[in-house]
Formats: C-alpha cells, sequence, structure tokens
C-alpha cells in the first residue's frame, strides 16, 4: 500500500487524482472514522507488508523530505523569496541522543527544533507507524515537520499552540495534495485511508482542552485542516493561502 511511495515522471504517472469529489469522501471518512468514540478508525488492510523493509522506510523518508523542499522551495520562488532547507533530519532510537536548545529529546516523538534548525524523529516510532499504518504516514509527518520549518522561515507565530499545529497540518495537506496534483507524488491504493489513520494516530486524547498549552487539535480537526491543505485551489485562492491566512 502506500500512497506516495515513488516519485514518476510526470510523462508516465498513474496518480489516482483526487478532485472535489475525492475530497468529500476524503471529510466523509474523517467523519466516519471519529464518529462512535473518538477513536482511531479501521486501519489500514494494507499496512505494512512484508515488503516494507529499513530499506522502503528510509527511502520514503528520503523522498518525503526532498519533495518538501522542491515544493517550498518553488513556493518561496514564487513569491520572491529565498527558501532554506533545514540542516539536517536527524534519527534517534535513545532519550537524550540529542538535544533542542537544552531540551533532550524524547522517544515516540518527531519534531522540528528552531534553534538548529533541524528534524528530528526517533525512528523506532516513525518505523512502528509506518509498519502499523503504512507510508502515507512518513509523508505526512515530514510534511507536518517541514510546515513547522517554514513557518519558522516565514516568521509565523501564533497565540495558541493548537493554532501552529492545525496550520503545520493544513499546509502538510498543501504540500501533499499540490504534489500529487503535479504528478511529483502519485496516491497509491490505500495511501488516503492511511492519511486518514495517521491524522487519527496523532489527535489529542479526549478531554485535553483545545488552549491547553500543547494541545495539537482532535483528530478530526486535524483531518479537517490537513483536508483544507489537500484539496487545492478552490475559487480565487490556493489551498495554500488559505492555509497561511490562518
Ligand atoms: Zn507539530
Amino acid at each position: 500500500m502506500s500512497v506516495l511511495r515513488r516519485v514518476r515522471p510526470a510523462s508516465r504517472s498513474r496518480s489516482l487524482r483526487l478532485g472535489s469529489a475525492g475530497l468529500t469522501a476524503l471529510l466523509l471518512l474523517s467523519a466516519c472514522a471519529y464518529a462512535e468514540d473518538g477513536s482511531v478508525g479501521t486501519g489500514p488492510d494494507s499496512g505494512g507488508s512484508s515488503q516494507s523493509g529499513a530499506d522502503e522506510l528510509k527511502t520514503d523518508i528520503d523522498t518525503s523530505i526532498r519533495t518538501s523542499e522542491s515544493y517550498w522551495e518553488s513556493f518561496f520562488e514564487s513569491q520572491g523569496g529565498q527558501f532554506t532547507p533545514v540542516q539536517g533530519v536527524i534519527p534517534y532510537d535513545e532519550e537524550g541522543d540529542g538535544d533542542c536548545g537544552g531540551e533532550p529529546f524524547v522517544l515516540n516523538n518527531a519534531f522540528f527544533c528552531p534553534v538548529g534548525n533541524f528534524i528530528a524523529y526517533d525512528q523506532n516510532f516513525i518505523a512502528g507507524q509506518y509498519q502499523a499504518i503504512g507510508d502515507a504516514f512518513v509523508y505526512y509527518l515530514i510534511g507536518h515537520e517541514y510546515a513547522h520549518a517554514v513557518q519558522d522561515l516565514l516568521g509565523i507565530q501564533h497565540r495558541l499552540t493548537i493554532q501552529h499545529e492545525l496550520q503545520a497540518d493544513c499546509m502538510a495537506g498543501a504540500y501533499l495534495g499540490d504534489s500529487v496534483r503535479a504528478d511529483v507524488l502519485a496516491v497509491e491504493e490505500g495511501d488516503i485511508d492511511e492519511l486518514l489513520t495517521s491524522l487519527a494516530t496523532v489527535g489529542d486524547q479526549p478531554g485535553i482542552p483545545w488552549f491547553a498549552e500543547g494541545a495539537h487539535g482532535t483528530g478530526q480537526q486535524r483531518t479537517q485542516a490537513f483536508a483544507q491543505g489537500y484539496e487545492g485551489t478552490q475559487g480565487n485562492g490556493s489551498a495554500l493561502a488559505s492555509c497561511l491566512s490562518s
């Protein structure tokens, strides 16, 4: 499974295009996925196939980083700005393997560190989610963390954590949706389910108030934010522009 696994030349692309009908389906699916008890919806049946080895994971991580950087570089160019990529994407597997501004790395996490301008991730965590959900998780996760780097470049700040996080989800959606529309990435069977499961998985646990420090949003809120960006151009403005104005 996994949707966005391969980057194909445009002339040979067999991308599944998600038009407005696709988006509607995405939103309907998201509503269904959380309607009953807030738990993660039905998992993908194709997640973590026997072929999903460490090599494939590494390829997906590398591809998601590369396509994120080319997406944001194009965006900055279109705005007459200068894009600066993160200085590194650092895997770690033990607590305290490194630190961000003096805060030691913690397990089961991935984050952008503005102090050193790098992304770091617990490689066992990402491998576990890759196995359980599928490769689309990687594209979502890297897309989200790279969005934080871009927020930093643009000097975007929010009063509430949740606003910053949902904007990053929207930007991750724009990166993936626009990359699919540009035939840079291809959606494969199962990927949309994987994305929905990813978004549900990273949603806050019930009981966390939206205004709490560190709140990221419920799975449903995160799915809606992602879908806003993934949807693409609507009316006069691009989805990315709508992300950046929120
Ligand atoms: Zn975040």
